[in-house]
This record gives C-alpha cells, sequence and structure tokens, in this order.
C-alpha cells in the first residue's frame, strides 16, 4: 500500500527523501513520486529483502552498513549508496521483471567493503 505522507516520511527519513519502504506500506512524499513506476518498484524491492530478513534486522543490517561506511569516511549519500540493499535496488530498479527471477538473498552480491 503507497501512502502520501511527507511528515511522517520527513521525521523517518528526512526531507530529501521521497520515499521509503516500511513493510507493508511505501510512503512517498507526493504524487508525483507515487506515480514513478522505478520508484516504486525500488520499494518493492526492498519490501523482498526485508521480508527475507524478517523486518527488523533488515533495518538493523541496513543502519550497520551506513555506520559502517560511515566511519569509513563516506559522506552521508555515498554510505547511503554503498548499502548493499541499496545497491541491489538501484541496479535493478528500472527491470520490472527483476522481483520474478530474483534469487533469494541476492542482496548479498552487492556487498563491498
Ligand atoms: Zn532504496
Amino acid at each position: 500500500m503507497i501512502l502520501i505522507v511527507p511528515l511522517i516520511l520527513r521525521i523517518f527519513a528526512g526531507k530529501y527523501v521521497n520515499a521509503m519502504a516500511l513493510w507493508p506500506f511505501i510512503l512517498v512524499q507526493n504524487l508525483e513520486t507515487k506515480e514513478s513506476k522505478v520508484t516504486i518498484h525500488h520499494e518493492k524491492i526492498h519490501f523482498r529483502q526485508q521480508l527475507e530478513m524478517l523486518i527488523i534486522p533488515f533495518y538493523f543490517t541496513y543502519l550497520i552498513y551506513y555506520i559502517y561506511f560511515r566511519v569509513k569516511g563516506s559522506s552521508h549519500f555515498q554510505a547511503y549508496l554503498l548499502i548493499p540493499f541499496e545497491k541491489e535496488a538501484y541496479a535493478n530498479d528500472s527491470d520490472f521483471n527483476y522481483l520474478e527471477t530474483r534469487k533469494w538473498w541476492a542482496w548479498r552480491r552487492y556487498i563491498s567493503y
């Protein structure tokens, strides 16, 4: 379910984030984002990652990767892009059949150190 909730999104993720997967909801800033096929597919890839990790461990692991790359000296945005969940989602968010063939825990192929 896609919810247009700019204020809630701002609290969770800051004002520069357009969309966020918070299973079972996709939170978006506005109607334009809601209608972006690529963005919504990107968030659905995160849904798959979240489900296979039983939700809470996904957020924990996501945060650990973010902190790891920040500690290593990456900027906020660089660290975000290095998180393997984001790398998998960005690499495949334009391939709308991706989730049909995606292998279990495929995000692990995107881990870098
Ligand atoms: Zn993402």
